[in-house]
This record gives C-alpha cells, sequence and structure tokens, in this order.
C-alpha cells in the first residue's frame, strides 16, 4: 500500500567525529528504505514520496523518467515503481549496450521498460515534441523530471527538517549536503525555513547551481551556501585522492560513501573542519543522501577502484 509511505520511520543520527571542536553527526538517508539496499532509498526516496503519492492520487499507473546509464534516480523510480504496481519507463540518455550494466539490470529486473535516447535528443528532452512523441507511443503517464527535482522532491526532501526536529534536542548549527540538481538543497533550506545554516556541495562543475537552487524556493532566505571547491574535475570525475579517501573512512567508520555525491560531501566537510571554517562548539550534520547503488557498476568500470 503506497500510504505506507506516511509511516515510513525516520531515518537513524550517529554522531561521527568530533575534530578541533566541531561535532560531526550524520543522519543516515542510505538506511531510508522499504528494504535493505534497496535503490529506493536516500534522497531520492524523499523525492519520489510525494510524486508517488500523487501519481496514485490522479490514477496513474504509469510512471516516465529520464536519467543517464549509472542514475541513482533511475534505479529509484524502477524499484519504487515494482513495490507500488506502477509501469515504468526510463528513457535512458546514450545507446544501448548490449549487456546491461548493473543499474540497468536492475531497473530492468524491477519491470522497467528501457528506452534510449541519442545525447542529442536527451539534451532535448523536456521539449513538447519530445513528450508529444512519448505519450504517442506509451499512452498517458505521470512525468517525473531527470533527478527527481520538482516543487513535490522539494515538499519531501523539506520533511528531512522535521524529522531531526523530532530526533534531536536542537536543530544542528549547519546541515551539509551534496548538491546535483540542488533539489534536495532546495527541500532543507524550505524546511530551515530561516534557522541555522546549510551548505550543499556541488558534484558538478560551475556556480550554476545558486541560481537554480534561489529559482526553486518560494521565498528568498540568505541561511544558506553552495561550496564549489570539491567537484574533483566535474561530475562523475574523480581523483585517486578521493579514491583513497573514500576507502579509508569505510575503514574507519565501517559505513559506505558513492564517488558521485557522498564522498565529495565527506572530503570537502573533513577538509573544510581541517581549515578552521567552523568555530570550535559548531555541530555539524552531513546528510548521507544514498546513491550505493552505484558503486557495483563503478567497480566493474574501474578494476575495484573501491575496495568494499
Ligand atoms: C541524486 C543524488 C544527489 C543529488 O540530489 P539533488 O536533489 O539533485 O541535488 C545527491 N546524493 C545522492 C546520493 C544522489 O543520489
Amino acid at each position: 500500500m503506497i500510504e505506507a509511505l506516511h509511516e515510513q520511520s525516520p531515518s537513524p543520527i550517529q554522531p561521527l567525529a568530533e575534530i578541533s571542536g566541531v561535532h560531526l553527526i550524520v543522519k543516515r538517508d542510505d538506511l531510508l528504505n522499504l528494504q535493505a539496499d534497496d535503490p529506493f532509498c536516500g534522497n531520492k526516496w524523499r523525492k519520489l514520496k510525494y510524486n508517488l503519492l500523487h501519481a496514485s492520487r490522479l490514477g496513474c499507473k504509469q510512471l516516465l523518467t529520464f536519467g543517464g546509464a549509472y542514475s541513482n534516480h533511475i534505479a529509484a523510480v524502477a524499484s519504487a515503481g515494482s513495490h507500488f504496481d506502477f509501469k515504468t519507463i526510463g528513457i535512458i540518455r546514450g545507446e544501448r549496450h548490449p549487456k546491461l550494466n548493473p543499474t540497468l539490470a536492475f531497473a530492468h529486473s524491477c519491470g522497467m521498460h528501457l528506452h534510449y535516447l541519442d545525447r542529442a535528443s536527451f539534451r532535448n528532452k523536456t521539449s513538447p515534441t519530445v513528450i508529444a512523441d512519448l505519450r504517442r507511443r506509451y499512452g498517458d503517464f505521470y512525468l517525473i523530471p531527470e533527478g527527481g527535482t520538482n516543487e513535490l522532491a522539494i515538499q519531501g526532501c523539506s520533511e528531512l527538517i522535521r524529522e531531526l526536529e523530532l530526533q534531536l534536542p536542537v536543530l544542528p548549527d549547519v546541515i551539509c549536503l551534496s548538491c546535483g540538481t540542488g533539489g534536495t538543497l532546495a527541500g532543507v533550506i524550505s524546511g530551515l525555513n530561516g534557522r541555522n545554516r546549510a551548505i550543499g556541495f556541488s558534484a558538478l562543475k560551475g556556480s550554476f547551481l545558486r541560481e537554480a537552487v534561489e529559482a526553486m524556493l518560494p521565498t528568498s532566505f540568505s541561511n544558506w551556501q553552495i561550496d564549489t571547491e570539491y567537484h574533483f574535475g566535474g561530475y562523475a570525475k574523480f581523483t585517486d585522492r578521493l579514491i583513497h579517501f573514500i576507502n579509508d573512512f569505510y575503514g574507519k567508520y565501517q559505513f559506505r560513501l558513492d564517488p558521485i555525491y557522498t564522498g565529495k560531501l565527506f572530503f570537502g566537510l573533513f577538509d573544510l573542519i581541517n581549515c578552521g571554517f567552523f568555530q570550535p562548539g559548531t555541530t555539524v550534520l552531513a546528510v548521507h543522501t544514498g546513491g550505493l547503488q552505484g558503486l557495483k557498476g563503478f567497480n566493474e568500470r574501474f578494476n575495484g577502484l573501491l575496495n568494499f
């Protein structure tokens, strides 16, 4: 039953370290899921929640969305669809490879229909002609944008703050999270409603995110910022240092980070703490947004660089 989405228990919060007087704690949204290791988890769980409820209320039986071949969002939609009896269609950027990678094999095993779109058409995927083509082909569907960011996604992500208020005596001074489209950050900023501070760590190169997040907010707030220093060359790019950090982190703290989002977040956060960016006594909460489904495909492509 889809209403079960309302009864999900809050993801755990765990203290991680105290460095130079800064208390670092983690919101384990990677454990926010219907069952262990389900890619319908993390910020994708929060972003999809109200979209799934809305689609169901509309009587829509089919979800359609877009993503790259290793997309956490594609895996999450495929899994959510199989949990709640939606047909799912994944429009995948690029061409079909003879062998499905672990992300697409998983999506396929959930019953997702995979439709490949060449890169030029994929760039045009929001144009009315492309959407009309897809409707002609597949009939009616509930459209979820690439990455899952829309108003309902932001509403879902804002609930992370409500959860923190129930779980902690006071809100952490600073909430840090990784950003792709910035939708999750927009939700967190809305939830904070002017209180404390949020810092987004961009997983992409460039400084366009600030404006994008601004445009998603109903009112303007000044208690947030985006750090653009820890992209490691750009989206899905990485260096030996980042891989070393992620492996080392696992050895120390016994939970996994991914090289696309959360690895870059924690690397940046440790770096900022070590540089004295935060006052001693500050409580910093990092959100583990999930994304671990991608590890299998990453290790397959890059010869087991990550040793877990
Ligand atoms: C999708 C994703 C993000 C980015 O979320 P946005 O809302 O697009 O900024 C961050 N972390 C993980 C693990 C993700 O899968």
